[in-house]
């Protein structure tokens, strides 16, 4: 007979390679929490460096500070450290501004260049629909000022819909709410072949799974500092121009931190030189210095060692979840190497069985309209959480626990 989930689970545990790397993070107690894809864990060290930024840094040094602890390299600094999870040299990164601000300035760099290249002929920016809404609805503000034409095609079509009016596809590698992967060296040759440019988000994929944008040839790419890379609420993202193409690369906002020299104070706008050109106003040095801390611990412990532990996680969550004997509807792709580090069911009571959930300490996400996702950071979840979770997820459902009144209420933020 196999033993029962949570000794197994034990066993799992004792020989996990990164179990150390748990007690880098403050998880608080009677928590499991199954959400880090949505904003990451709070690294042990954050408080302590964000209290030496803040009382010494800002506090003591004041303004010397942008030189003396390097705080107008922190943008390059960070985004260089993020490079090798991602598969790009340390130049070709910049952490700074969001992630939607980021789409902006490369979607329509990316519409500029091709202008040049072919004139009005190729505005159309392709992507998918029930994409994450964000990236989505940076292409309708550009369209609304007559610079781009959204197209959303099924991911299915996506390679037949590469006509010669497509300017840019932009796609998010990981799916937000199902996790499903697209074929980033596929997609983005189809694309080049029909002489488009490649945009990708990252958000659900880096720090998670590995990225290789430069053997895939990719020409763009955003991410997320907050998810897996533990930045926390709101941290700066990155972006990413593929070396070949930083000197054609005009982004339209074109703040002073942008210029080659900010200090010459000149009348005229003249690019960096470098990634640093997608730079526009002055950078959050709190923010950059939170998210530093996060990309440290996640580059100490590699992304190869992170994509193995998430899909044994994943996989072992399913395992228990079979022999629960529930049934649930998966929506993730059932084989690990096609999906990011999370697994997604369907099923109508969605957001009540989260909410029970929540109330329990285990800790996922709801993604309307009745997606229940569960999110699974490798550097700091164990073995022992999946059990548990899956004990939880079980007992909510078969006892009903879900239908209490208090688990319908919705709160702005789900
Ligand atoms: C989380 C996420 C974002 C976040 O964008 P912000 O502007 O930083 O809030 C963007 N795209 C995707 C796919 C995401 O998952």
């Amino acid at each position: 007979m196999t033993e029962p989930p949570g000794a197994r689970a034990r066993i799992l545990d004792a020989g996990d390679p990164l179990a150390l790397y748990r007690d880098r993070f403050d998880v608080p107690d009677g928590v499991i929490y199954l959400d880090g894809n949505s904003l990451g864990c709070l690294p042990r060290a954050t408080p302590a460096r964000l209290e030496e930024v803040v009382r010494q840094e800002w506090g003591r040094d004041l303004i010397r500070s942008w030189n003396s602890a390097g705080w107008i390299d922190m943008p390059k600094r960070v985004g260089a450290k993020i490079a090798p999870l991602i598969g790009a040299q340390p130049h070709e990164v910049i952490a700074t501004d969001s992630v939607s601000v980021n789409l902006f300035k490369l979607i329509s760099a990316a519409l500029a260049m091709q202008a040049q290249k072919h004139g009005a002929r190729r505005k159309v920016v392709l992507s998918e629909p029930g994409n994450f809404p964000t990236d989505i609805y940076m292409i309708e503000g550009l369209e609304k000022q007559g610079l781009a034409e959204r197209r959303l095609v099924d991911r299915g079509a996506m390679k037949d819909a590469l006509g010669d009016d497509v300017a840019l596809l932009l796609l998010t590698h990981a799916h937000y709410k199902t996790g499903e992967l697209f074929d980033m060296p596929a997609l983005t040759e189809a694309a080049h072949d029909a002489g488009a440019l490649v945009l990708w988000d990252l958000s659900h994929s880096g720090g998670a799974l590995p990225v290789d944008l430069n053997g895939a040839h990719a020409d763009f790419a955003v991410g997320c500092g907050y998810k897996y890379l533990n930045g926390g609420p709101g941290a700066p993202s990155y972006a990413f121009i593929a070396e070949r193409h930083v000197e054609a690369t005009q982004q339209p906002l074109s703040g002073w931190m942008g210029h080659a020299a900010p200090f010459a104070f000149s009348d005229d706008y003249r690019p960096a030189p470098g990634v640093e050109r997608l730079m526009c106003g002055t950078p959050g040095i709190l923010g950059l210095a939170a998210l530093e801390v996060g990309v440290d611990i996640i580059a100490e412990i590699g992304i190869e060692p992170l994509y193995a532990k998430s899909q044994q996680l994943s996989e072992f969550f399913r395992q228990c979840l079979a022999e629960s004997g529930l049934e649930l509807d998966l929506v993730s792709p059932a084989d690990p190497g096609q999906r990011g580090s999370q697994l997604s069911f369907r099923h109508e009571e969605a957001h009540a069985i989260c909410q029970a959930l929540i109330a329990r300490g285990v800790i996922g996400d709801f993604r309307d309209p009745d997606i229940l996702r569960f999110g699974f950071a490798p550097a700091y979840l164990r073995f022992a959480d999946m059990a548990e979770a899956v004990r939880h997820l079980t007992e909510v459902i078969e006892t009903g626990e879900w239908q209490r009144e208090e688990f319908r209420e919705r709160a702005a933020v789900t």
